[in-house]
């Protein structure tokens, strides 16, 4: 694929991309805005570079007159501007939920909310990136749509492959959980199961992307990645958005590529660089959550060192399970940048979380939820998180699709007969 990315369309005026170019995230290289995701001059990730200019045109009144999706920040996203051009199920302006009562159990005196990103078409955040990722890719000739999956962005690729009436091809390991498989093969796309990890998966698709057989195809996370990364940022922007145009002087996110946080942190930095929000006066810190199964990030935080050493994933929180996360030196920057800090969770831990999150906010999370619902406990524990700031925990995944975690520990309070003296005899009337 060789065309490079224009939004420019006739008919009524449509606002150009932002976007102005590929740069890599290693050694500053500039690319065309093309499917393209690593430097060749140094290997590094390419990341979308904007027009800063056209970036600070941007005003709130024009994002709070837009769509309620992710749409409305289209003019800070690389593709999209036209609305004839999106890929799309219209994700984004997920409920920003209070939590007092886990606040209350947790210690925190400040502020506490929960960012539901459950609430999405697919019910995951992945249909953020997936949108702003098969955009691009429609608008740079690609007419088959792919992705390596730890689960959540198979559900969103074959979902908006299948409103968009394009063909998917999906790739998955094969020891998934039923409720991830079952909730992407519904949509009618090809599955892979593969017998390996995530990380043989992906090494897999980086290689299929470059054969003839694959040239008409995007993944969305390997040669459109700069463009799916984007999609990540309408987390900051939405949270911002939602607490009155003001960014949170602390945010809890799940890692897996690490690449989640890293752009909640980027989208922090540009609303304020555009001047549609101030920073906190001490600035915002960055919190990062891994599972004690797959925890190379945290690991080189606590650590103290500047290398990422791969690992080979365990647990339950699948969808995190990335043992060599691409992100994760620009996450491992972020923390330590803002202030910030990095825990991990044992699975005993996240099936807490778990239940400790749907107990207090009635908002029930797949284990990725319970990873960062845990971590944030061991953070106030631990003096990391300030417990008088105000914080914003991102849980990103939907607890049916992951119901086996918890499936041991919870079920009915009481087994009765159908009637009076069964209820007497359980000790519900007296
Ligand atoms: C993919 C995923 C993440 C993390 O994404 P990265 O950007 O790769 O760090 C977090 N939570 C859930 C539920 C996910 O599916
Ligand atoms: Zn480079």
């Amino acid at each position: 694929m060789t065309s490079t990315l224009d939004a420019t369309v006739t008919g009524t005026h449509v606002p150009p991309s932002p976007a102005r170019a590929l740069v890599c995230r290693g050694c500053g290289a500039e690319y065309p805005l093309i499917a393209q995701h690593a430097c060749y001059e140094c290997f590094g990730p390419l990341e979308v570079g904007y027009d800063s200019a056209a970036l600070a045109r941007v005003t709130r009144a024009q994002i709070e007159a837009g769509p309620k999706s992710i749409w409305r920040y289209a003019a800070l996203l690389p593709a999209g501007q036209d609305p004839a051009t999106r890929v799309t199920l219209d994700p984004g302006l997920t409920p920003l939920v209070a939590a007092p009562a886990l606040a209350a159990e947790l210690g925190v005196r400040g502020q506490l909310w929960v960012k539901d990103d459950s609430a999405n078409p697919t019910h995951s955040f992945k249909d953020r990136v997936v949108s702003a990722a098969l955009t691009a890719a429609r608008g740079l000739g690609f007419s088959r749509f792919a992705c390596a999956s730890t689960g959540n962005l198979a559900n969103s690729v074959a979902a908006h492959a299948a409103r968009a009436g394009v063909p998917s091809i999906v790739f998955i390991p094969g020891d998934l959980e039923p409720g991830k498989i079952i909730t992407t093969a519904v949509y009618g796309g090809d599955l892979v199961a593969i017998d390996g990890s995530y990380d043989d998966v992906n090494r897999l698709c980086s290689e299929l992307v470059e054969t003839d057989e694959f040239e008409d195809t995007a993944f969305v996370n390997v040669n459109v990645r700069p463009y799916y990364a984007e999609g990540s940022k309408t987390l900051g922007y939405e949270v911002a958005e939602q607490l009155g145009w003001r960014i949170p002087e602390q945010v809890v996110i799940p890692m897996a590529s690490g690449e989640l946080l890293t752009k909640i942190d980027k989208a922090f930095s540009e609303l304020v660089e555009i001047g549609l929000v101030e920073a906190p006066a001490n600035g915002w810190r960055v919190f990062g959550a891994q599972s004690a199964g797959c925890n190379p990030i945290a690991d080189a935080l606590h650590r103290g060192v500047e290398e990422i050493t791969p690992v080979k994933p365990t647990g339950i929180a699948k969808s995190l399970n990335i043992g060599d996360p691409a992100a994760g030196l620009y996450a491992l920057e972020a923390v330590r940048r803002t202030g910030g800090w990095m825990d991990y969770a044992s699975d005993d831990e996240i099936r807490d979380g778990i239940r400790q999150l749907a107990r207090t906010t009635g908002i029930f999370a797949e284990t990725a939820g319970g990873v960062t619902v845990a971590v944030l406990r061991k953070l106030v524990e631990s003096g990391k998180l300030d417990p008088d700031a105000e914080t914003v925990v991102y849980n990103t995944g939907e607890g049916l699709k992951t119901l086996d975690a918890v499936a041991a520990q919870v079920g009915p309070t009481y087994r009765i007969k159908p009637s009076l003296r069964g209820a007497k005899e359980a000790g519900l009337l007296r």
